[in-house]
């Protein structure tokens, strides 16, 4: 069996067993529906993809062999900008799943008011498998046939699960030697000297951070000591555990894909940092720390904390485990993490849940900030970047507040009827063409 059928394996039980995302995508957006005025027609716009394009890529393997690997790119909406999204190298990735994602890019975009729509891409595979040279073979390869498709006023991707700004860099690369021109603005998310934006990389977790903070103090709950687990210690999570570990949280659980440890005097973060910089595959696995004891991924999303952090994949907390859950606050750092019914049950055990798409919205801002220093060819220093962004989280999260609280609803469902009814103003003002 080649990686590329075990990726594919992998894929469908994903697929067979668990919760379809774009069902889950549609079921909360239903949710909406009765609280808005929308138009019945506007309401069918809203439920479908503009465009969903599938792309069987051909990589050449160092010893020669070829192996092919399905990708997709799908842009849910660009009634208010070009359709922004990240790309996901994951073997659990189907069109449905970027079909999900590319939708709550569309109403998360809408709910800091930023001027674009909504769009995801991914690739099902293993790219732990790769080597460099496949893994930039993959890259190139896939962006030269999303090519028709992106563009800095089209469609721009950035990274997301699994990609990063190297990989941003072969995607502009490649756009540049098929356009033959310079198009920095085409990804977000790039390195520095290509046009990347300073505080892109901890943007999203930055996000979270202020997130956290901003609702901890409407709770009045202190920050200094408030307990926290994260779930994910990858980009989002590491980066929101040591940035809120700076403003004095202590971190008592975290978790990644090769396990879950709890530390019930609070880790030490820069000890953990230091340790995952230089671990295989970035893992905490084999973390020696004082006073850690092992524990599985059920028990962290179940610990007895203020603050609960998913920051993995989607499809965490779900019906089965959404009873266990202690954690007064949840601060949805990933994408879908919480299912529907999930939702219900937490909400009548009433937890606060600040939703993925305000909750991780810092890195699709930053994004749009190295966008706008792309197309104005003019670099801020990250100190403006770091403010703006604070800005921009904290007047989002001051509106969908005062929603919920003026509305008597949750934080999940007003920031999805204010991004939903912007993305529907936005295409009312338009018209429906063709
Ligand atoms: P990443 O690949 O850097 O990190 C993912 C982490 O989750 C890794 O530590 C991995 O080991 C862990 N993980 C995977 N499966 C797990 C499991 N079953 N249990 C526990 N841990 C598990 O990815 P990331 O960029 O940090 O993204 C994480 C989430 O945040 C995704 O849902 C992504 O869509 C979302 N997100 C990311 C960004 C961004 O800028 N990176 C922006 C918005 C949303």
């Amino acid at each position: 069996m080649t990686v590329h059928d075990t990726a594919r394996v992998v894929a469908q039980r994903i697929q067979n067993t668990e919760i379809n995302p774009y069902e889950m995508m549609l079921q909360q957006l239903d949710m909406v529906h009765e609280y808005t005025n929308i138009p019945e027609g506007i309401w069918r716009i809203l439920r479908t993809p503009e465009r969903a394009l599938e792309v069987n890529v051909p990589v050449v393997r160092d010893d020669g062999s070829i192996d092919v690997f399905t990708g997709y790119r799908v842009q849910h909406s660009s009634a208010r900008g070009p359709c922004k999204g990240g790309i996901r190298f994951h073997p659990g990735v189907t069109v449905d799943e970027v079909k999900a994602l590319a939708g709550w890019m569309a109403w998360k975009c809408a709910v800091v008011n930023i001027p674009y729509g909504g769009g995801k891409g991914g690739i099902c595979c293993d790219p732990t498998s790769f080597t460099p040279g496949e893994l930039e073979r993959l890259t190139r390869s896939y962006a030269s046939m999303i090519y028709p498709l992106i563009g800095a006023k089209r469609d721009i991707p950035a990274p997301d699960v699994n990609t990063n700004a190297q990989v941003m860099n072969w995607i502009v690369d490649t756009a540049q030697v098929l356009s033959g021109e310079s198009t920095p603005g085409i990804v977000t998310g790039k390195s520095i000297e290509m046009g990347g934006a300073h505080g892109r990389h901890e943007a999203t977790g930055r996000g979270v951070m202020f997130a956290t903070l901003g609702v901890l103090q409407r709770l009045g709950i202190e920050i200094e000591g408030a307990r926290i687990a994260v779930q994910g210690f990858g980009n989002v999570g590491s980066i929101a555990a040591r940035l809120l570990h700076e403003h004095g949280a202590s971190i008592i659980g975290i978790s990644d894909v090769s396990g879950a440890y709890h530390c019930p005097v609070g880790f030490d973060l820069a000890r953990v940092l230091s340790y995952v910089e230089t671990s295989p595959g970035r893992l905490l696995a084999g973390l020696q720390h004082p006073g850690v004891e092992e524990i599985t991924n059920d028990e962290l999303l179940a610990m007895d904390v203020d603050v609960l952090i998913p920051a993995a994949l989607e499809a965490q907390i779900t019906a089965s485990n959404a009873s266990n859950i202690r954690a007064r606050v949840i601060v949805e750092g990933a994408n879908g993490p919480t299912t529907p019914e999930a939702d219900l049950i937490l909400g009548e055990k009433g937890s606060v849940i600040v939703p993925d798409i305000l909750a991780n919205a810092g890195g699709v801002v930053c994004s749009y900030f190295e966008w706008v220093q792309n197309i104005q060819c003019f670099p801020w220093e990250e100190k403006e970047t770091n403010q703006r962004l604070g800005q921009i989280l904290q007047r989002s999260l001051r509106e969908v507040w005062s929603m919920a609280e003026e509305r008597g609803i949750s934080l999940r469902l007003a920031a999805f009827i204010l991004g939903v009814e912007r993305v529907a103003t936005a295409i009312q003002l338009r018209g429906v063409f063709p």
